[in-house]
């Protein structure tokens, strides 16, 4: 997004635009975004300072942390704020990079398809969120069996 600063009036300008994601090239293995990035924010100038506040929003596709499935979730930042000094009152200002930045540094590190996300099994893959698998229940069979047969030498 560019904001012509010799375009706002005093008292600033309301913008409420859509751009597509790969304009702001966000996607990488574990992020997708498929939906535009939205932006909605209020820009004044200031005693030439462009500021800029509101909120960026988009639909983040991910792959949890635990057990791998592809989920997608809603990402907002209601306090994005933005300024820079204005040399020239002329000046068009591109927040793109700004923005990038912002939404990158929102993301979560681990991400979990839900709260409390059981995860796969090490031994079997099996997804604990639909199920047990019999791994945990034989290693304690094993230990039970190495234990009887001790007893019986
Ligand atoms: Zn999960
Ligand atoms: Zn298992």
């Amino acid at each position: 997004m560019k904001v012509q600063a010799d375009k706002i009036p005093s008292g600033g300008r309301r913008f409420e635009v859509e751009e597509a994601a790969e304009h702001y090239e966000l996607s990488h293995q574990d992020f997708l975004f498929n939906d535009p990035i939205r932006i909605a924010v209020n820009v004044e100038v200031v005693s030439a300072t462009l500021i800029v506040s509101g909120t960026l929003s988009t639909k983040i596709q991910l792959r949890c942390s635990r057990c791998l499935k592809d989920f997608s979730e809603d990402w907002a930042n209601t306090d994005y704020h933005f300024d820079c000094a204005l040399p020239d009152p002329h000046d068009t200002i591109d927040l793109t990079d700004d923005i990038r930045e912002d939404i990158i540094l929102g993301l979560p590190v681990k991400p979990l398809c839900r709260e409390g996300c059981k995860g796969l099994c090490q031994a079997c893959g099996k997804d604990w969120n639909t199920g047990t698998c019999k791994c945990e229940q034989s290693k304690t069979d094993l230990r039970w069996y190495r234990l009887d047969s001790l007893n019986k030498e």
